[in-house]
């Protein structure tokens, strides 16, 4: 989801860098939430089917805004990131119950991420919007992405 919004994007630099940054992070913290699994031996059919069930929550989000403007598609990724935050928060207090300290640790660094990406997006919603209106009131630019 990530990938696909920041490739479509031409005119706005800085939210196109800041979503390239988080998927960095998100490829990271995949690995990372790979070998808390691994780890635990959980049966990997129950973490396919909650994957899945994510996957489809974030191309029911996607499809929001494919094709479609970019006041959009920070809206969608803001939702997604909320999303993570709740799960990330979930997993600390399972972990917790566990004492599971290590995927514990590893769930609240993920956690600082998703809050960070979540706020950047929040903080950064009147300048997208204002660059949004401005190039929309331009002949003969392209506002949508
Ligand atoms: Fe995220």
């Amino acid at each position: 989801m990530l990938s696909g919004t920041a490739s479509r994007i031409k005119n706005y630099p800085q939210l196109k860098a800041q979503l390239e940054r988080h998927l960095d992070e998100t490829r990271r913290q995949a690995d990372m939430v790979r070998r808390c699994i691994e780890r635990r031996g959980t049966s990997t059919s129950r973490v396919k089917d909650t994957a899945a069930k994510l996957v489809a929550i974030g191309q029911v989000l996607s499809g929001l805004f494919v094709g479609d403007e970019i006041v959009k598609a920070s809206l969608g990724t803001y939702v997604f990131e909320h999303m993570e935050i709740g799960s990330y928060r979930i997993l600390i207090a399972t972990a917790e119950v566990l004492g599971d300290t290590e995927t514990k640790l590893v769930c609240e660094q993920i956690l600082r991420e998703e809050e960070n990406m979540a706020r950047w997006l929040e903080e950064n919603f009147p300048s997208v919007t204002k660059q949004y209106l401005d190039r929309e009131q331009t002949p003969g630019v392209t506002a949508k992405h």
